[in-house]
């Protein structure tokens, strides 16, 4: 079976190197992988990842702890008018696991999982794959062209065919999909969820940061509230660890703009063309200045974070459509094509959502599972297709119900950031997603009762061990 995998990321890489080693006739597969960027190039952090995903990775050959950054599953919340105690932290207390409590059983509070590093997992999947896997870099591809005996060509960024023809091809390259399009009409594409990441690379917060926030980061995440530039509102300020190896220092930076268009600040921050990480002097002057402007409401000593980041990126954060909405706005004679997006080009949800990732591997080990049960038989492009189609459906309904859950959260979470003075500011409506003015019901109100409390009491528990920091 010839396949083509579109995207060299974390979902592809993995369906690809578990088709190589499970298959049980050596050469079942020939498997050739097109990625747009270089191999080297730079990927910065990675996300939290979850049991299933964890066995995904397993089953392709990488082993958690190469990519994992020790004792990073520590997260700090700080107001900026009192640095002295955190109004939450997100950490198990080590004196309630010593009782036999595990975190699941502690709740959302207790449970961050390590930081992990991008690179160190793509890097270990692409080690990982099987010697007669084709990798190939720089290599972009634009388009599909199917052909009469059911077969498709892929094609590169000038139109042409790329490799000859293949059996099955499989979109695996995130929510920016050039292919999707084969699949499904231009309006069950991701649409914007209304917030801009843009993020710093920090070489070594010990050389560039200040005593005391580095000892507050500690190996974890630190956030940092305060003022918005025009006092309306209030602003988030991110610092992470997240290099693999403990001696590494490396951190991102980021702040979480809002904005009605996508572009606007792509092309306010001239980040038009850019994937990924850029490490160009002028891009990230340009990140420095507006971030600058943007965090000028917080104290002095917070407002230069930006000015040691030696790479930037600016994502605007995209979400696709539910399922059914999806299934509603397939293309045309789409049905028997032995083609299917997977991980993000299928599905893509939010960062906040926690599970874009998980669910991009859990599908990368589903088909792979798939694949190696249909290729001894006497399968068709029509059989595979039909095969195909059913994993799309599974794939994305699963997904549906954090979708639902993200798509509710990001307007009220939005609306509540922009609209609260600092003074007035509570993270518990903000865990929420749902500002108090708008917790009309008693539900509502003892939700929020309950959160504010059980944040206080998190506190409380991990202040007995000085929640793992280092004295001052
Ligand atoms: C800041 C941040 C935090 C996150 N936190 C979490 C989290 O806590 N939990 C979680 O589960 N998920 C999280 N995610 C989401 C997670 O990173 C993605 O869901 C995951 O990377 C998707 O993997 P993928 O392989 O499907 O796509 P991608 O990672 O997008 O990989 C796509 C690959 O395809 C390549 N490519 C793109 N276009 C083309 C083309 N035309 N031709 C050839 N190659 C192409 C790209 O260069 C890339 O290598 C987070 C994401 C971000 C940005």
């Amino acid at each position: 079976m010839k396949i083509a995998i579109v995207g060299g990321g974390p979902s592809g890489l993995t369906l690809a190197s578990i088709l190589g080693r499970e298959a049980p006739n050596n050469e079942a597969f020939d498997i050739t992988i097109f990625e747009r960027g270089a191999a080297d190039r730079d990927q910065g952090s990675g996300w939290d990842v979850d049991e299933e995903a964890q066995a995904a990775l397993l089953r392709a050959g990488v082993e958690l702890e190469s990519f994992q950054r020790p004792r990073s599953d520590r997260m700090m919340s700080y107001r900026v008018d009192d640095m002295d105690r955190p109004i939450a932290t997100f950490r198990m207390p080590p004196f309630i696991s010593d009782l036999g409590v595990s975190k699941e059983q502690m709740g959302f509070l207790a449970s961050p999982s390590l930081e992990t590093e991008r690179k160190k997992m793509v890097d270990g999947l692409t080690d990982a794959l099987a010697s007669h896997t084709k990798i190939i870099y720089e290599s972009y591809i634009s388009g599909l062209k199917m052909n009469n005996d059911g077969s498709i060509d892929v094609r590169g960024r000038d139109g042409s065919t790329l490799n000859g023809s293949f059996d099955v091809v499989i979109d695996s390259s995130g929510s920016g999909s050039p292919l999707r399009s084969a699949r499904f009409a231009p309006e069950a594409d991701a649409h914007y969820t209304g917030t801009t990441y843009v993020q710093g690379l920090i070489h070594s917060p010990e050389k560039t940061l200040d005593a005391e926030l580095v000892r507050l980061l500690g190996e974890g995440t630190l956030t940092l509230y305060g003022p918005t530039r025009d006092g309306k509102g209030t602003e988030q300020l991110n610092v992470q660890r997240f290099g693999a190896d403990p001696s590494d220092q490396v951190a991102t930076i980021w702040i979480e703009v809002h904005s009605e268009d996508a572009n606007r600040l792509i092309e306010e921050l001239g980040f038009e063309g850019i994937y990924g990480i850029t490490r160009d002097p002028a891009a990230l002057q340009r990140v420095t200045e507006y971030t600058k402007q943007q965090l000028s409401g917080f104290p002095e000593q917070y407002q230069d974070l930006f000015d040691s980041i030696e790479g930037a990126r600016v994502l605007p954060m995209r979400m696709h459509p539910f399922c059914g909405e999806t299934l509603a706005l397939t293309a045309p004679n789409s049905e028997g094509l032995p083609f299917l997006c997977i991980g993000d080009a299928l599905h893509a949800l939010p960062p906040w959502s926690g599970m874009s990732g998980n669910y991009a591997l859990r599908d990368a080990a589903d088909l792979a599972t798939s694949l190696i049960k249909q290729q001894p038989r006497e399968w068709t492009s029509a059989s595979v297709a039909a095969a195909l189609r059913g994993h799309e459906r599974d794939f994305m309904l699963r997904t549906d119900e954090k979708r639902k859950a993200t798509a509710n959260r990001s307007p009220g979470y939005v609306d509540y950031m922009h609209s609260t003075e600092f003074t007035d500011f509570a993270l518990s409506a903000h865990v929420l997603g749902k500002p108090p003015e708008e917790q009309w019901s008693t539900d509502d109100q003892v939700d929020s009762a309950v959160m504010a409390e059980t944040i206080r009491f998190f506190v409380l528990l991990n202040s007995f061990d000085n929640y793992g920091m280092s004295e001052s």
